[in-house]
């Protein structure tokens, strides 16, 4: 049986659709002249989201496999797959710990040092919706879903339930639909996500429902969007990089430096499950940061050589193909195999966004990286076998050194025309 169950298969199917409609909503955001995209911030945005997907292939056989030994085992009743009712209140039980998953995610550093991921991004746009969930969050969200095997609910439910909450959550990520009236006091939607993902303090930490907005009503954390209020998004510690390792690592890092400096080791300790922007105070006494203000807070935006920014949009669009490649593939592709396959798709995504750096050094870690993975794909392909395992017809091999080789002639241009030097800043 595949160990991915259904997963693999929705997420195959649906994926596509969402890169799809991203590339489209960006053009017609373009078109209409509207700020919700940046070019740079797009590219962020689906490097995190094809990295994380990568990880999460290779994680989710661990993660089901620890629900399915802790139900094996705790499960106080069977409920039956053939029963339509064990789906909705599976569902709806999922619903319920996913709320407190993401707003433990909210309310602990530890936990935020990852879900912070998807609020890196300042802008609110269904490329924003991709960037979820971080690669560490694969880590510890399944943890919150332990309390469903106890409850009996079958691992299939629970793989099933998890992933369509995920996807339900795609749609909300936009501004171009307003107020949906009694729907947005229920059910999750584009005008209480946007409040979920301001910085505004009336927003801060509110909204946290996945599918139903019923918990947060419950538990006191539902806000209603307003007029006078302008949803201003993103983090009050913005990440200053448009490549998805840092966007990933920022704020764990910035977390362990100031552990590492606090003198006492209760502060050291504590500073994991303390809310996030605390700080030990001898720390904050010899670097202090600015106070939080509304008022500063602008989009995180440098100046990129437009060929290179229009290069990195375009190879990006290659990459959601390879990964939905990788999910179809990874039930019968061994462990390492499969590992390389996610590091190679990993890899391009650092390349591109390190294409974007206003720091000359870094773009040019971000070319010769970029250059290395054109080859490599290419030499991958002639030797005839796709990482290891799956023979390729000889067709597919042309096109993918074909297009190695026209994308390495494409980058190489970019760079001689406008990549050294001039800053000729993309479209933002
Ligand atoms: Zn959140
Ligand atoms: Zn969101």
């Amino acid at each position: 049986m595949n160990p991915l169950g259904p997963n693999a298969l929705i997420a195959a199917i649906v994926l596509p659709f969402f890169y799809l409609a991203v590339y489209l909503d960006y053009a017609i955001s373009r078109a209409q002249g509207r700020p919700d995209y940046g070019l740079n911030d797009t590219v962020a945005s689906l490097g995190v989201s094809i990295m994380m997907s990568a990880f999460g292939v290779v994680s989710i056989v661990v993660r089901i496999a620890i629900y399915t030994l802790v139900y094996a085992h705790v499960a106080l009743r069977e409920w039956s797959t053939a029963s339509p009712w064990t789906w909705v209140i599976g569902l709806l039980l999922y619903d319920f710990t996913y709320y407190w998953q993401h707003r433990m995610g909210h309310e602990w550093n530890l936990l935020w040092s990852s879900h912070v991921v998807h609020h890196s991004s300042d802008r609110f746009n269904l490329a924003t919706a991709l960037r979820v969930p971080s690669a560490s969050m694969h880590l510890w969200t399944w943890v919150f879903a332990l309390p469903l095997a106890l409850a009996g609910i079958p691992p299939q439910v629970y793989a099933v339930a998890s992933l369509l909450n995920l996807l339900y959550q795609f749609w909300i990520h936009t501004e171009r639909i307003g107020s949906l009236a009694w729907f947005d006091r229920w059910f999750g939607s584009p005008s209480n996500h946007r409040v979920h993902h301001g910085v505004n303090d009336r927003y801060l930490d509110k909204n946290y429902g996945g599918i139903l907005m019923l918990w947060d009503r419950m538990f006191g954390t539902f806000e209603d969007e307003r007029a006078d209020d302008p949803v201003r998004y993103g983090t009050r510690a913005p990440v200053q990089s448009w490549n998805p390792l840092w966007i990933n690592l920022d704020t764990f890092w910035a977390l362990c430096i100031d552990a590492w400096r606090a003198r006492s080791w209760r502060d050291k300790l504590s500073i994991w499950w303390r809310a996030p922007g605390w700080r030990p105070a001898d720390v904050a006494a010899v670097d202090p940061k600015p106070a939080f203000e509304l008022s500063r807070h602008r989009h995180f935006e440098t100046p990129t050589p437009v060929a290179l920014g229009h290069y990195a949009l375009l190879q990006t669009a290659l990459l959601p193909a390879q990964l939905v490649h990788l999910i179809a593939i990874a039930a019968w592709l061994p462990f390492w195999p499969e590992v390389a396959y996610a590091s190679y798709l990993s890899v391009a995504t650092v390349a591109l966004g390190l294409l974007l750096s206003p720091e000359l050094r870094w773009r040019r870690v971000g070319l010769a990286l970029e250059a290395a993975r054109l080859l490599l794909s290419a030499g991958v392909a002639l030797s005839g076998q796709w990482f290891g395992q799956l023979t390729l017809p000889s067709w597919v091999t042309w096109v993918i050194v074909a297009v190695a080789m026209a994308s390495l002639v494409g980058l190489l241009a970019a760079t001689v025309r406008n990549g050294a030097s001039d800053m000729v800043a993309a479209p933002p």
